[in-house]
């Protein structure tokens, strides 16, 4: 998964984020913003659960979940805007 640094040239705050949505085999990440915490993270938003078809037959379903703060553990989350708001300070983040 490919992630990118995202400075505020206004506070000097980074994050080094996804800045979108993303998967891997196991899990859905989104790009969300804590507002218990002021920082923008990579969140947990669904994961690949095992189960099987009316069939009997194996199939992985999507599971969303509740999206957490790695660094809190807040489930005080919202996507971050496409306008990259930094969470210090709402100046406009840009990729490095
Ligand atoms: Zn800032
Ligand atoms: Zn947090």
């Amino acid at each position: 998964m490919q992630t990118i640094l995202f400075r505020c040239p206004a506070c000097g705050y980074r994050a080094q984020v996804i800045g979108g949505g993303d998967r891997d085999n196991e899990a859905k990440l989104k790009t969300m913003v804590c507002r218990s915490c002021k920082t923008v993270v990579d969140a947990v938003v669904a994961r690949l659960v095992a189960g099987e078809t009316e069939f009997g037959l194996p199939v992985d379903r999507w599971h969303a979940v509740a999206a957490l703060c790695p660094h809190c553990n807040s489930g005080n989350l919202m996507p971050w805007p496409t306008a990259r708001p930094c969470p210090r300070c709402e100046g406009e983040m840009d990729e490095e």
